[in-house]
């Protein structure tokens, strides 16, 4: 698991959930432009330019900024897509507080944006909304003071909700803040254990587990160079555990192991498949490479006299298999264990190339 992966995951929802707020807001806004238009005009009053030009505004606005809050939701960078969404719903919201100055109701939809500041983790910009919010309301005051039908209790009232909006969307930054910390810490313990889990304790490669998860990786890469497989088992080991003693078969294990940490890159990785059984895998190297660079580490080994078993020489057989970009990981190794079976056969000490 990944902390990245884990937050993207939280976010990506969050952020579809405000672009889709933003948009029921626009459409709905648009809706009801259209609907109070129209009974004017069904009640042969005059629409004045004046009207069809603010509509023509507000809902212009609202679309591109639903449209630009819809296009940076694919976008990769998180923190660009959480100002940019959160800031379209809070103008989305806001405009039509602005644009119709005697409807309280409105005064309430921008206040909701401070809610999405608060879990896209932005103190800041949950101040300033709600500076904006304040503004707006005194907005609302003066443009209807002076009117009969003026209730100074709708004011009081944004202004309640307002506070504990500001109030509850604190405690929620808070709370996120609090819970990231600790799924951050949890994540690394993850990773750190998965890490454990992944090694084999005598010679520290990884192991068939991570192999397994390896090999189904690299399986659905589609890279131009077929990714090569070489099993590697060890010449007459049980001779060696029965005549030298296991404390010093694992010193040839251990042995081994070095010149298979010798190969590995961003591309080779070693595992070890089990008992004195290793599996390399080339992610991006050419089948005729592979065979060398395995023949060349097969003379190399082979030409080491190890002192802990009186100077005797160890030979490993070897068989590779290139994927054929269609059957399952376990052929694969089937077919590598069929090539290493062919060159048992054939004496030991060599390394062969599975032919179909
Ligand atoms: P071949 O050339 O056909 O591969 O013969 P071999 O003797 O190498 O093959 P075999 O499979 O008969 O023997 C493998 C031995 O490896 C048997 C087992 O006791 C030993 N072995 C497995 N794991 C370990 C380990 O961790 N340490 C030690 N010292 N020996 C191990
Ligand atoms: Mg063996
Ligand atoms: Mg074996």
């Amino acid at each position: 698991m990944n902390t990245n992966d884990y937050f993207k995951n939280f976010y990506k929802k969050w952020l579809s959930f405000v672009v889709f707020c933003g948009l029921v807001l626009t459409v709905s806004i648009l809706f009801v432009n259209i609907f109070s238009l129209s009974i004017t005009f069904f009640q042969n009053k005059d629409i004045t330019l004046n009207v069809i030009f603010k509509v023509l505004i507000l809902n212009l606005c609202n679309f591109i900024l639903s449209l630009m809050s819809l296009s940076v939701l694919k976008e990769e960078n998180l923190e660009k897509s959480k100002k940019i969404i959160c800031l379209n719903y809070f103008l989305i919201s806001y405009l039509p507080s602005i644009f119709y100055t005697n409807y309280s109701i409105l005064l309430v939809l921008p206040f909701i944006a401070i809610i999405f500041a608060a879990v896209f983790e932005n103190l800041k910009t949950m101040k300033i909304f709600y500076c904006l919010n304040i503004l707006l309301i005194l907005n609302y005051f003066f443009n209807n003071i002076a009117k009969d039908s003026f209730e100074l209790i709708s004011v009081i009232i944004a202004i309640i909700i307002l506070n504990i909006i500001f109030k509850v969307s604190k405690e929620i930054y808070f709370m996120i803040q609090e819970d990231s910390f600790y799924i951050k810490k949890i994540i690394k313990k993850h990773n750190n254990l998965q890490k454990k889990l992944d090694i084999e304790p005598l010679t520290k490669l990884l192991n068939k587990n991570s192999l397994i998860r390896d090999l189904e990786t690299v399986k659905k890469q589609n890279n131009k160079i077929s990714p090569c497989i070489v099993m590697l088992d060890l010449d007459f080991f049980k001779r060696i555990n029965d005549t030298f003693g296991h404390v010093n078969g694992d010193k040839a294990l251990l042995s081994i192991t070095n010149y298979l940490n010798k190969l590995e890159s961003n591309n080779v990785k070693a595992y070890r498949f089990g008992g004195e059984e290793f599996v390399i895998l080339f992610k991006n190297t050419d089948i005729k490479n592979v065979y060398n660079i395995i023949e060349k580490t097969r003379k190399n080994f082979g030409n080491v006299k190890h002192d802990y078993i009186n100077n005797e020489k160890i030979t490993f057989s070897a068989g590779i298999s290139a994927y054929d970009g269609k059957s399952s990981i376990y052929k694969w190794l089937d077919q590598a264990d069929k090539a290493l079976y062919q060159a048992k056969n054939e004496g030991r000490n060599k390394v062969i190339i599975y032919k179909g």
